[in-house]
């Protein structure tokens, strides 16, 4: 079923959880244990992240230089299989530009009609470390909008919709997008911001997951200001607990955001005490969503980042 369907149909608010996919050496069986307790809850459906390959230069003993692909993990595809081989959920790979070219994007779309999937997160990813801006692959995507039109022509071509069986106007894919209540870190600001999210919509995108943040306000001023610049597709709110001192740190840094003083000042004194920390980002999180909820937000999306204990006790306590 598509997220779009999901969104229609629900009555109330359900969570959505994103995992990462495993880094290489870890098992099927591991990942799929590792997921477990969250199907306790029968999400309707998993996020899984999409990862751009990364280089390395390797030194030879003559002085020279060789670039080597590296792949750290498992690709998202893979692991969106091995999910639907052993649970009765609906998957959602991300797909990124960053790194990729137009064909090998089709090439995946194909892979993943192949498999049934017909939910995708449409992202452009970042630059690659050591590039300061992100410059596309040649023949890749410069912006997620680009990607959602590419995603939308591609299932559009005669060849594509015959095999599928498509009738003119059907969609095979459902396309949620990202979005940055605090605003994407290279726009000039959120007005601009909110201008290029709309692109997405545009180009067909049909709903948007937003980015964490750990102040609500932020995301219910954001919401109003999209409907006012004529977005009207569902806002998925992002959250993620923190579950580290140091997060209060890392996560500005890494996503360009506030961590509210109140917030800070809690996981501050709980410096010496791993558990308090993770209790308190834990109750904040909980803070956050029966707010959330209480608001009548379609669905609340957890970025879990490898964890799961505190996911788990977030969704026993609000959902
Ligand atoms: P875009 O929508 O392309 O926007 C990027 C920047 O370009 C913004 O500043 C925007 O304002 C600007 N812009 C957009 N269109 C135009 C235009 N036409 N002209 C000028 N400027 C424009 N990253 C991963 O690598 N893998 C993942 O799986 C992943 N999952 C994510 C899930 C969610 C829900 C979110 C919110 C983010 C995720 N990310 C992921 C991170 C994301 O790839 C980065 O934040 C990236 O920097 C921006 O991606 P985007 O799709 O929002 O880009």
């Amino acid at each position: 079923m598509k997220v779009s369907e999901i969104l229609a149909g629900s009555t109330k608010p359900y969570p959505s959880i994103e995992i990462v996919p495993p880094l290489r050496g870890i098992t099927k069986d591991e990942l799929l244990e590792s997921i477990a307790p969250f199907m306790e809850f029968s999400p309707k459906y998993i996020n899984v992240t999409s990862h751009r390959d990364e280089f390395e230069y390797r030194q030879a003993a003559d002085g020279s230089f060789s670039r080597h692909l590296v792949r750290n993990r498992i690709n998202e595809t893979t692991v969106c299989a091995a999910i639907m081989s052993r649970y009765d959920v609906e998957t959602v790979p991300h797909i990124i530009c960053a790194g990729t070219t137009g064909e090998e994007i089709e090439s995946k779309l194909d892979n993943l009609a192949f498999l049934g999937i017909n939910n995708i997160v449409a992202l452009r990813g970042d630059s690659i470390s050591g590039e300061k801006r992100f410059s596309p692959s040649p023949g890749g995507y410069r912006y997620a909008s680009e990607l959602v039109e590419g995603i939308r022509s591609y299932q559009g071509s005669t060849s594509y919709r015959r095999s599928r069986g498509l009738d003119t106007d059907e969609r095979f894919f459902c396309i949620g997008v990202g979005a940055y209540p605090e605003k994407h870190f290279e726009a000039p600001n959120i007005e601009t911001d909110i201008v290029n999210l709309k692109k997405k919509i545009d180009a067909g995108a049909d709903y948007i997951i937003t980015q964490m943040f750990f102040d609500n306000s932020k995301y219910y001023t954001f919401v109003e200001k999209c409907r006012t610049a004529g977005i009207n597709v569902p806002i998925i709110p992002g959250l993620k607990p923190l579950s580290t001192v140091r997060q209060i740190t890392t996560l500005p840094e890494a996503f360009s955001l506030d961590i509210p003083l109140e917030l800070t000042k809690a996981m501050q004194s709980a410096t010496d005490n791993k558990e308090a920390a993770y209790r308190t980002g834990m109750e904040w999180c909980i803070m956050q969503c029966k707010d959330l909820i209480a608001h009548g937000v379609p669905a609340v999306h957890f970025y879990t980042m490898g964890k799961s204990d505190n996911i788990v006790n977030i969704l026993k306590e609000c959902f």
